[in-house]
């Protein structure tokens, strides 16, 4: 990997500007990224400009933090950086992710071992338990009948969104008002997604403090995203960064996650007599069981049935097998990780 550094800063000397390891990371991730493009034939990595919108880089050694003084020392920055501190901490310092957004606001992100143990996972019971579907109407369907409502940010700002991108496409290519409007439509994307985030953190809050097992479904995105307008209500639902966060929140609650497949027919099936429905819409939301007479409704059927498929499993005791699935959740060694703004 060093040599392909040399040679790369031969052609690029704006490379020398960076410090060596945060070169290598890159290189590590883009190496990480292709061997999972060849394992699993999907999600080709993308090229990354030097131009683009967002950027972040890694440093994962010799970074050091002063508290009191509130700055932050990398490579390249001997005189430190000052920064906003969202809160302290203690252990030692893995990796700083430092990433600028396209306002043009920097953060770094450090990931912390505070050698610390997990706590240990709670026993997997029926009455402690939750399954959740994912929806477009609605958000999330909980298997105790709840529902959590969609927030549709983008539907509401994207009659905004779409006057600006007018008005922008109209300005003269490389003019400061042009390089303006740019900025104003990042700043609406911006607290879209910063609203998006901020919700999905209370509702993920919410489910790993009240249940100690969560069930969901493995999110293959890919299947849905045919539809050119479902991609767009999907990728505003925000379901890839609500699992991630049930991951992690549930790791550190020591609580417990059960993935199954989105090939278990979650919402074909009765949740009462478990007759199958073969007939069944997507745009059906109500729906009469031939079998038992059961009405049900399109969500909450497939939440309850995605908890007991989850739980049947596991065999709803903990086994030696729990114990595994309940350990492919994120990196265990890591136990805290944060943002804090960088001024
Ligand atoms: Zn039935």
């Amino acid at each position: 990997m060093t040599g392909q550094l040399v040679e790369l800063k031969q052609e690029f000397e704006w490379l020398n500007e960076i410090n060596a390891q945060s070169l290598q990371s890159a290189l590590k991730n883009l190496d990480t990224a292709y061997k999972n493009f060849f394992r699993t034939k999907e999600g080709f990595p993308r090229y990354k400009s030097k131009r683009d919108n967002f950027q972040s880089y890694q440093c994962p050694q010799h970074v050091k933090l002063d508290f009191e003084k509130a700055r932050l020392y990398l490579p390249k920055f001997k005189e430190g950086i000052k920064i906003i501190l969202r809160r302290e901490f203690t252990g030692t310092i893995k990796t700083v992710t430092i990433s600028r957004t396209p306002t043009n606001k920097y953060f770094a992100s450090i990931l912390v071992d505070d050698h610390k143990p997990l706590p240990d996972k709670l026993p997997i019971k029926e009455e402690t338990a939750v399954g959740i579907d994912v929806g477009i109407k609605t958000f999330a369907t909980l298997s105790d009948g709840r529902k959590i409502e969609n927030l549709k940010f983008s539907d509401k700002s994207l009659h905004r969104l779409k006057w600006m991108q007018r008005k922008f496409k109209r300005k003269k290519k490389g003019s400061n008002r042009r390089k303006r409007w740019q900025r104003k439509i990042a700043k609406v994307h911006e607290r879209i997604s910063n609203q998006r985030s901020d919700y999905l953190h209370k509702v993920s809050d919410a489910i790993t403090k009240q249940y100690n097992t969560v069930c969901i479904e493995d999110l293959k995105i890919k299947n849905m995203v045919k539809n050119k307008h479902l991609a767009r209500s999907i990728s505003d639902a925000g379901w890839g960064m609500f699992g991630t966060y049930l991951k992690y929140k549930c790791e550190w609650r020591g609580k417990n996650l059960i993935e199954i497949g989105t090939f278990e027919p979650s919402s074909k099936t009765c949740s009462v007599c478990g007759g199958k429905n073969a007939d069944l819409q997507l745009s059906d939301r109500e729906w009469e069981c031939t079998q038992c007479g059961a009405k049900l409704d399109r969500d909450l059927n497939a939440a309850i049935n995605i908890k007991e498929f989850a739980l049947n499993k596991t065999g709803w005791a903990v086994t030696e097998e729990d114990t595994e699935l309940a350990d492919t959740g994120l990196g265990v060694e890591v136990s805290s990780a944060f943002q804090m703004g960088c001024s």
